[in-house]
């Protein structure tokens, strides 16, 4: 179900990673008959010997629930919860984990300007696919001065980083642990979202972003969509993110529909997780190919429904 593990730890300051599994969806299958779902989202909380900030608190209140008991039995005074972009499956519980723990919900003034559009994608996307599951979720987050905060002194800097699976998106870099905390600009064992990389560019931005990431030299790299049995290895999951992608480009060239697209990438990558949002993308990207000129909003709701 839930695995809160601690992974890594300098002097007093630590952090650990707790992955929520995706709530059961009420209807649909896959191309393949499978029932549609959806992917884990990791949570990290970064604790000293009081304070802790948490990260992207997933979005149904059950996971709310899941994840503030175990942020109470950690025994931290959580100061903060930082958010790494728009997307709602990584934001529309902070509300209530804010008030849980009277916390600060911080991010980025980009991410903070996407939030009103995923909200507005509720009643069409998350509130019909996770119905009554999902809290109300007000837009509460504030920026901080320089993207820069604090934790008993050690610094948590907030970096943009530009388009990734969607715009406006941005990791949180703790220099005295080696760690990023990357959102959704690295995945680990999970079938990325490309279902916003179709402009001329491509996956061009997330490559960007991917490289920003890696300027950090991170040792440890938390994904916002991770298999909860693997680790948080940098090299590796930076290596795999980058794979991913230049497979996703040379499928584009050799398969023509979007079916083609969606078993080839299961033979490549067996077991990763996340297959509804692999045929999302697959769906998106010959959408638009299939249909030029035609409204990629409109395309992108039909692909997710
Ligand atoms: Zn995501």
């Amino acid at each position: 179900m839930v695995t809160p593990s601690a992974r890594g730890a300098v002097g007093e300051l630590r952090y650990a990673v707790f992955v929520n599994d995706p709530p059961p969806r009420t209807a649909g299958t896959l191309p393949n008959g499978e029932p549609k779902g959806g992917s884990p989202v990791a949570s990290t909380l970064i604790y000293g010997r009081t304070d802790a900030v948490l990260t992207d608190p997933a979005f149904t209140t059950a996971q709310a629930q899941a994840l503030g008991d175990w942020v109470a039995g950690e025994g931290r005074r959580l100061t903060d919860i930082f958010i790494t972009h728009g997307h709602g499956d990584h934001w529309f519980a902070a509300g209530l984990l804010a008030e849980r723990f009277g916390a600060r919900v911080v991010a980025t003034k980009g991410t903070i300007g996407q939030m009103p559009g995923s909200i507005a994608a509720r009643p069409l996307l998350w509130d019909k696919a996770y119905p009554g599951m999902i809290p109300p979720s007000p837009v509460t987050a504030v920026t901080v001065p320089g993207n820069h905060f604090t934790l008993e002194g050690h610094d948590l800097v907030m970096v943009e980083v530009g388009h990734s699976d969607t715009d406006d998106t941005s990791v949180l870099h703790v220099p005295d642990l080696g760690l990023v905390v990357a959102g959704d600009v690295i995945y680990n064992g999970v079938h990325l979202y490309l279902g916003e990389s179709v402009s001329d560019e491509g996956f061009g931005p997330w490559r960007d972003a991917i490289d920003k990431v890696a300027a950090l030299e991170p040792r440890h790299i938390v994904a916002g969509h991770q298999n909860k049995r693997f680790d948080d290895d940098a090299e590796r999951t930076i290596a795999e993110t980058r794979g991913y992608l230049d497979d996703a480009d040379e499928l584009l060239r050799t398969e023509n529909t979007a079916l083609g697209f969606f078993n080839a990438k299961i033979a490549r990558y067996p077991h990763h997780l996340g297959r509804t949002v692999l045929w999302t993308s697959a769906s998106v990207l010959y959408g638009v190919r299939e249909h030029p000129g035609e409204d990629v909003g409109k395309i992108r709701l039909a692909a997710w429904s």
